[in-house]
């Protein structure tokens, strides 16, 4: 059976070229970044050459990049490093209803723990107001963590404008960009941000690799102790051959932006509008304006998200409903419901999200599959039937 992925946002292949660029650092070049023998010397030369280079991509200071495991420590290393750094006076963070878990429950954690906390909600298209920024901002504000592309519906924030209202009350801001990293072509210093959050594994890269932008001068409490590594920033024994796969991985998504960006802006659209041709009843979720080219979310009104997924994967296809990372909840997506989607219709949300390797030819079987499957739940559903 052909196996058609339609998951990319929650992980990508690695691209051979990466591969191919890692594999030295695996048995060759394998020292130790920190020893200073021969073996290691040579590990911290490639090491600080993948800083560098992933600084003049994304538009920073070599030393502005710290490595880490991957977007969820980001986040934490983000979010608690901030808070914590400011333990002698009261507290107050700001975040989005829309968030990615590795943010809202990193919040939520500090909430419990002393802190306050406002979340905003967003407009019906996913969008996060400036004003309202402006208006929860108290004295006490310390840090505002808005993400920069939704993972569920690809929605882009305006991260630039967002920061500026929180610079103009000098509050710190963070953006968990790792959704619109290789995916838009972004410089930090045009989005002014103070922190911002990348995983490698979204954009062909390996797993178990990421990376907090810190501007300069940024008062943030280490969270893992040890050694010196990173800037005194994060202990632990560098991974150097992800780090090579990481920078690789930017390399190749700067590259090849604007030829991919077409390529997927062409399927998504074709596939949206085939959608609309063969199906009722369906619902877009998201700005479909401002969005990633490569994620479309759609609603399938009367069925469950968890059904049609189920149905697709038996014919080989895979997709999402809700973030991958609460897939097998069987509540609606939080993104939705702060979206203001009623949760009848958010619990049928499919995330589609299509990549390097998706191919306009597939869109014919996948179309006809939905047609057949949507079809079939729908069949057996008494909401549906209601409704005709
Ligand atoms: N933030 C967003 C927006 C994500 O989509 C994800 C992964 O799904 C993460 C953070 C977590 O990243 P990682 O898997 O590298 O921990």
């Amino acid at each position: 059976m052909k196996r058609i992925y339609l998951d990319h946002n929650a992980t990508t292949p690695v691209h051979p070229e990466v591969f191919e660029a890692m594999k030295p650092y695996f048995m060759d070049t394998f020292g130790n970044a920190s020893s200073t023998h021969e073996f290691g010397r040579k590990a911290r030369v490639a090491l600080e050459q993948a800083r560098e280079k992933i600084a003049s991509l994304l538009g920073c200071k070599a030393d502005e990049v710290i490595f880490t495991s991957g977007g969820t420590e980001s986040d934490n290393m983000a979010i608690k490093g901030t808070v914590w750094a400011n333990a002698d006076q009261k507290t107050h963070l700001i975040t989005s209803a829309i968030e990615h878990h590795a943010v809202l429950e990193t919040c939520k954690y500090l909430a419990a723990h002393g802190s306050a906390l406002t979340i905003l909600q967003p407009d019906n298209l996913g969008i996060i107001s400036p004003d309202d920024l402006h208006k929860a901002i108290t004295k006490d504000t310390v840090l505002v963590s808005i993400m920069h592309a939704n993972n569920e519906t690809g929605t882009i924030q305006d991260i630039a404008a967002l920061a500026k209202v929180a610079h103009e009350s000098g509050v710190l801001f963070h953006t968990d960009a790792v959704q619109s990293a290789g995916k838009i072509p972004y410089k930090i210093n045009q989005l002014d941000v103070d922190m911002l959050s990348i995983s490698a594994h979204k954009l062909y890269g390996p797993k178990g690799i990421g990376l907090l932008y810190l501007r300069k001068g940024t008062n943030l409490v280490q969270l893992s102790h040890g050694g010196s590594h990173e800037f005194k920033r994060r202990a632990g024994t560098e991974n150097v051959p992800s780090a090579i796969g990481l920078a690789k991985a930017l390399e190749i998504a700067y590259r090849d932006m604007e030829m991919e960006t077409a390529r997927l802006n062409r399927m998504t659209a074709k596939f949206a509008e085939q959608l609309q041709v063969h199906i009722d009843g369906i619902h877009f979720i998201g700005d479909q304006q401002k969005r990633v080219p490569n994620t479309i979310n759609v609603a399938f009104e009367a069925i469950e998200g968890e059904s049609i997924l189920l149905s697709l994967d038996m014919k080989g296809i895979a997709v999402s409903s809700g973030s991958a990372c609460t897939s097998g909840a069987t509540e609606p997506s939080h993104v939705a419901l702060a979206m203001g989607v009623k949760p009848e219709l958010a619990q049928g949300a499919i995330r589609f999200s299509f990549g390097r390797h998706s191919e306009e030819a597939d869109l014919d079987f996948v179309i006809d599959t939905l047609v057949k499957e949507v079809g079939r739940l729908r069949s057996m559903s008494p909401l549906y039937r209601a409704k005709k």
